[in-house]
């Protein structure tokens, strides 16, 4: 995908990396915004009554991090496919250890691999809206803009699946605004965040990869993997290590709480 090609995607991602501090950090700050009195200004106009479905169940726009398997549950999360030859190995680890996840999708990518989509609902994972351009600047940009970049993704992802929608939305790089995320919520998706990075777009090596996700699991239960945007060979290798090491030391696997 030449859009993830080069240093710019890569560049992206490390300010990823760093916004998840910050996510962290202005996580109580968003919620006190979110709440109903933060007098919420309606959706741009065109933009969400040209998405509007009837059936849309509104969910909190807090960002989620905890999990629905309860205290001793881990939550994995992998993002920016699908993607042709890297989606279908993880989805094959995932089925050889029993582990449901959530896959937040790029649009385009969703549309242009609807079987992929089609193989992550039919194993019962869930899906999550990651917007059409992978913008972690969207937070500076217009109302307009933001609601283009979700809602055209939550349509593209939808159509690609045959009708099941997204659940969650994830800002790219935490890009999250109170704006997007009481726009998503009320698309049903929960703004949906992250405790551990596992840093696997670095290519740090496999065992890094396993080192990092194990010495940072105290953080919390959501735990972020990659399996597009480039080689990800270390990724499919690191959850063949963990998924089973999880399992003995008495984890189960849930989704994000909505
Ligand atoms: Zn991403």
């Amino acid at each position: 995908m030449a859009r993830h090609n080069g240093r710019g995607w890569y560049g992206r991602m490390i300010a990823a990396a760093v916004g998840v501090t910050a996510v962290a950090a202005a996580t109580s700050v968003w919620t006190a915004q979110a709440g109903p009195s933060s007098g919420g200004t309606a959706a741009a106009p065109g933009a969400s009554a040209r998405h509007t479905a009837p059936t849309k169940v509104t969910v909190s726009p807090d960002i989620a991090h905890a999990s629905d398997g309860g205290e001793h549950a881990v939550n994995i999360t992998i993002d920016d496919g699908p993607d042709p030859v890297w989606t279908p190995q993880v989805l094959q680890v995932l089925r050889e250890n029993g582990v449901k996840a959530t896959f937040c999708m790029i649009g385009p990518q969703a549309q242009a691999h609807p079987d992929l989509v089609r193989q992550v609902v039919a194993a019962g994972h869930r899906l999550c809206d990651h917007t059409v351009s992978h913008d972690t600047t969207m937070d500076k940009k217009s109302e307009a803009y933001q609601s283009q970049q979700i809602l055209d993704a939550e349509q593209q992802i939808t159509k690609a699946s045959g009708g099941v929608r997204p659940m969650y939305y994830r800002a790219p790089g935490g890009a999250f605004t109170p704006y997007s995320r009481r726009l998503a919520a009320s698309h049903g998706m929960r703004p949906l965040g992250w405790n551990v990075d596992s840093k696997d777009f670095e290519r740090p090596g496999t065992r890094t990869i396993v080192a990092t996700v194990r010495g940072e699991l105290s953080n919390g239960p959501t735990i972020l993997f990659h399996d597009a945007g480039g080689e990800r060979s270390q990724t499919v290798a690191a959850l063949r290590i963990l998924l089973p090491q999880l399992k003995q030391q008495g984890y189960s696997f849930g989704f994000p709480v909505r």
